[in-house]
């Protein structure tokens, strides 16, 4: 496995393989890995010829009073995943190898960027879409593997490369979980103990909408009202958003008609960290 920070080589190193007649597959992300990023890189590994795994915490997506500074950093052990999935190359950038001094073109997706983690977090999503669009400049993938974990990001990414003709295949993998439902996070290890015990409340309400969608004809909004009630009920958690969407264009869902499926998104806050997960419900009852 080769590791390397210049996006000059990188680019060098895929041109080479597609020379080859390699095909490729990319896994972009902040490190801190764990075993969701795992399952992205082995699922690419499964798919492609040559896995190119990026690591780069991305300064441009995190607000001005968020946690880029402290944001976990654990390189040698990163690459130990990454080795232990099969990526062949892992890209490691530093920042000023991805963004110039002068930049100053951005990337934006100006509808589904604007609502959920878009309205808790301006800015957000414009500092993934621009980093997406260079990581996939850099390493010209044939598939880009992302997790359903951030299901909004994913969505973003899937419009992104329709509108901009981006010929790379968008893969959304499903979240792994802690044994106790908790979904896999790089920012989970800022919690206390305490908080710890608590987080896996955001899965229990996750499961009660996924239980009144299949086996109740309660209405989206009611199952939202239901989740939040949940949380609330959950001391410590401060909840940002727990609604039910339309699983492609978000907008809130407010009865079953037209449409077998939503999704059920929940952001909250624990302390100072800032914990999201979410569900496909599917509505096997009319309502
Ligand atoms: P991050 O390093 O947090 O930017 O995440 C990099 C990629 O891993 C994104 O596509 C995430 O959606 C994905 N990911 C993060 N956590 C999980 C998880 N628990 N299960 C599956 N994929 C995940």
């Amino acid at each position: 496995m080769d590791v390397e920070s210049s996006p000059k080589k990188v680019h060098a190193a895929i041109r080479e393989a597609r020379r080859r007649g390699l095909t490729i597959g990319c896994v972009p992300t902040m490190g801190a890995l764990h075993a969701g990023h795992v399952s992205l890189v082995q699922r690419a590994r499964s798919e492609n010829d040559f896995v190119v795994a990026t690591i780069f915490v991305n300064p441009t997506q995190f607000g001005p009073t968020e946690d880029f500074s402290r944001y976990p950093r654990t390189l040698d052990t990163d690459l130990e995943f990454c080795r232990g999935a099969g990526a062949d190359l892992v890209f490691t950038p530093q920042v000023a190898d991805m963004y110039a001094a002068h930049a100053e073109t951005i990337v934006r997706v100006t509808g589904l960027s604007m609502v959920l983690e878009g309205a808790h977090r301006p800015g957000h999503f414009d500092g993934v879409t621009t980093v997406v669009t260079k990581l996939f400049q850099i390493t010209e993938p044939d598939r880009a593997y992302f997790g359903q974990k951030d299901y909004q990001q994913q969505l973003i990414i899937r419009r992104m490369v329709q509108d901009l003709n981006i010929p790379v295949t968008i893969v959304t993998c499903p979240i792994i979980r802690e044994a106790d439902g908790l979904a896999m996070s790089s920012r989970n290890r800022y919690l206390s103990p305490e908080e710890r015990g608590i987080a896996a409340e955001i899965f229990q309400a996750l499961q009660l909408a996924d239980r009144l969608a299949v086996g109740s004809a309660v209405s989206p909004r009611e199952i939202a009202e239901r989740m939040r009630a949940h949380l609330e009920g959950t001391g410590g958690l401060s909840v940002q958003y727990a609604v039910v969407a339309d699983s492609q264009t978000l907008a809130s869902q407010e009865t079953r008609i037209g449409g077998g499926s939503g999704v059920a998104l929940i952001a909250a806050k624990l302390g100072t960290t800032r914990l999201i997960d979410n569900q496909i419900l599917n509505y096997s009852v009319a309502e």
